[in-house]
């Protein structure tokens, strides 16, 4: 792709606009080996070699993390309040970052950071019906009843009734375990499903999006960038 030199240098988190075309003017900037002082130059981000104040700036289009989200963080890019799930990716350079989808701000576990479009709208449209899994404490004993209302439905006050749900009881008790897996992201539909069968979940964390599976060695607040496999099996 070509692209003017002082974007480029923008878009890989090395300053404002206008501070990296004043970092070019002075010659701070090299493609191939050559300085280059116009801000303007089109720079072919495959091929050209840049390097930024004596070190090397690959371009990078896309980039893909894995946030194991902790709670008392909102599922946003930025806000003027409240601390971001984006704000935790340290080591980002593109300032384009977003979150595929929304946990709530108590809900933990899986989620990709990203500024691919397309990738986002794959794993998000309604229409795919793309799995989630969670995994839940929930407040009484979850019984082989609530799987089967799951299996076939609930009504959570939307217009239609949930697509077929698969809960597992991992533990039945005064607290019990499950992992539920769901076929949508409507607004707080985990909790909702549980309000519908009459408990109330206490605990909430993602284990999986699609074929996306958290990596249960990231603690909560950590992150990593997607492997190769993994971005094999997403993109
Ligand atoms: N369902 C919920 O209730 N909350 C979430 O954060 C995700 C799914």
């Amino acid at each position: 792709m070509k692209l003017r030199l002082d974007k480029y240098l923008a878009d890989m988190g090395l300053g404002t606009r206008s501070e990296v075309k004043q970092a070019v003017r002075k010659g701070r900037v090299q493609v191939n080996g050559q300085t280059v002082r116009e801000p303007e130059y089109k720079t072919e981000t495959e091929t050209d070699q840049v390097w930024f104040n004596g070190q090397p700036a690959a371009y990078r289009e896309y980039e893909y993390y894995m946030l194991n989200k902790p709670a008392g963080v909102i599922s946003a890019s930025e806000d003027p309040r409240e601390r971001c799930v984006v704000d935790l990716i340290e080591s980002r350079k593109r300032k384009d970052l977003f979150p595929v989808g929304r946990l709530d701000k108590d809900t933990e576990g899986l989620l990709l950071i990203t500024n691919d479009g397309g990738l986002a709208h794959r794993l998000l449209s309604p229409k795919k019906h793309v799995d989630k899994v969670y995994y839940a404490r929930v407040q009484g004993r979850v019984t082989q009843e609530d799987a089967e209302l799951f299996r076939r439905g609930v009504d959570i006050g939307e217009k239609k009734q949930t697509l077929p749900a698969e809960l597992r009881i991992l533990n039945a008790g005064e607290i019990s375990e499950i992992e539920l897996t769901i076929r949508e992201g409507k607004f707080h539909q985990v909790k909702r499903m549980f309000h519908a069968a009459g408990k109330e979940v206490l605990y909430l964390k993602r284990l999986q999006m699609g074929p996306l599976r958290l990596d249960e060695s990231l603690k909560p607040g950590e992150y990593r960038t997607l492997n190769t496999q993994e971005l094999d099996i997403l993109c």
